[in-house]
């Protein structure tokens, strides 16, 4: 007997028909006498229409008032879960995040789970009940429902298996597992059978957004057992119940895997822009009087390349922000350009970030010379590179995105054979 989180995503509970479905893989793991919390999200499209019901209620509003809206979907499909599970003969009770409690801090819209007191479903299972949790929320410490960000059901997910102390985390999706890069935009992209932590964070950091970052960066500290799988997969097909070898991809430890690519997969970001600052000043503080001010404006700034002046007094700076902060950004260099002391700005809006990700690159030369050859090749230019130990990341024009991507794929050797 064993513990076992598994999370539905919005695919996979999108109707009352997949709900019962998901109950049928919820009876397969109680029928063979594990302890099981099931994790839901909302269904497919819902969180994005409370999203915008908040919007046009209007543009500005209180975040925490916006947490009370978009929480709602995934109420909804934890009670009608249980409903079904109960309709087969399974113990099983709806639990929000606030009932658990799931306590969250206060950053409401994008809060992070601060800790979970899981005894009360500990003593339950005891009694041979189901948990059905609605994912994506908890509680604030202003006593009001947080909610975690998008996709943030995987992280749920995974904080309940850490404090349950679960023997594993199934995140089930409507792919069977990890792949080289998207399958929805390259067919020929491979399913991983395990991929290493660190690169799972960089490949969900980098857009990937099978698994949301957070919930990567908790099952590596927590060490939580995690596959990625598909709830389309008939519930009784055969392998589904192997409890040590299920089918779907095992995020997991380096040394757990054996035969290490040198790249394992190729992600990307739409919706970049490009904010440039020409003919700044090159003195000492320049920086800090840029990115301070982007930075207390809660702007995310992304890849930053500055170039060394000629002459020593005169240089450039490029950098990228999410699309949806270009304005923004301008709006808060334009009033710092004083302090700051630059000729003009130029900006650009959605452009692409493709990525080539794997810890392989630690030990082997010449890899980012490949990529800039290949897209070269199909004459794609690139607007500006940054790299780490285990990513090259490349900003182009939005209308080579998926070329770029289908050119790396098959430049490293991911392609299907
Ligand atoms: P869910 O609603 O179950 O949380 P998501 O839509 O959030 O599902 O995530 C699953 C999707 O992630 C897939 O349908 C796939 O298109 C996309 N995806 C992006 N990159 C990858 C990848 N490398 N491997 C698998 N899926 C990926
Ligand atoms: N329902 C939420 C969303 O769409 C959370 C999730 O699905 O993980 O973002
Ligand atoms: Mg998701």
């Amino acid at each position: 007997m064993a513990r076992i989180v598994m999370k539905f995503g919005g695919t996979s509970v999108a109707d009352i028909e997949r709900i019962r479905n998901v109950a049928r893989h919820v009876k397969r793991e109680t029928d063979a006498g594990h302890e099981v919390a099931v994790v839901v999200s909302a269904m497919a499209g819902k969180t994005s229409e409370l999203v915008d019901w908040t919007r046009q209620a209007s543009v500005i509003h209180d975040a925490r008032e916006y947490d009370a809206v978009v929480a709602s979907g995934e109420q909804v499909t934890s009670g009608l879960l249980s409903i079904v599970l109960q309709s087969m003969g399974v113990n099983a009770r709806a639990w929000q995040g606030w009932q658990i409690p799931i306590r969250t801090d206060n950053a409401h819209g994008a809060a992070r789970i601060l800790d979970i007191d899981g005894s009360e479903l500990v003593r339950r299972f005891g009694e041979g009940q189901v948990a059905v949790v609605a994912g994506f929320q908890g509680l604030g410490p202003d006593n009001r429902i947080a909610t975690l960000g998008r996709g943030g059901s995987d992280t749920s997910a995974v904080a309940m298996a850490a404090a349950l102390k679960a023997d594993r985390c199934d995140i089930y999706t409507d792919v069977d597992g990890v792949y080289t890069t998207d399958p929805r935009i390259e067919p020929k992209a491979r399913r991983l059978k395990k991929i290493a932590f660190e690169e799972m964070l960089e490949m969900a950091s980098l857009g990937a957004k099978v698994l949301q970052v957070r919930s990567v960066e908790l099952a590596m500290v927590h060490k939580v057992r995690t596959f990625v799988r598909s709830s389309f997969i008939e519930p009784d097909a055969p392998g589904m119940g192997d409890f040590d070898n299920p089918p779907g991809t095992l995020i997991c430890d380096e040394d757990e895997i054996v035969e290490q690519e040198v790249v394992t997969g190729i992600a990307y970001a739409r919706d970049e822009a490009q904010i440039s600052l020409r003919r700044l000043s090159d003195r000492p503080g320049v920086s800090a009087a840029i990115f301070g001010p982007l930075a207390e404006a809660r702007v995310n700034v992304d890849m930053i390349v500055q170039n060394i002046s000629e002459d020593g007094t005169k240089t450039d700076m490029t950098f990228t922000v999410p699309s949806s902060d270009m304005e923004k950004s301008l709006a808060v260099l334009e009033k710092a350009k004083e302090a700051i002391g630059f000729d003009v700005v130029q900006s650009e809006p959605g452009l692409v970030k493709v990525s080539v990700i794997g810890i392989g690159m630690r030990s082997h030369a010449g890899v980012a010379a490949t990529a800039f050859r290949a897209l070269a090749g199909k004459g794609i230019n690139i607007k500006a590179i940054t790299t780490s130990e285990i990513k090259i990341s490349i900003l182009i024009d939005s209308a080579y995105a998926e070329l770029a991507v289908r050119t790396l794929h098959s430049v490293y050797g991911l392609d299907k054979t």
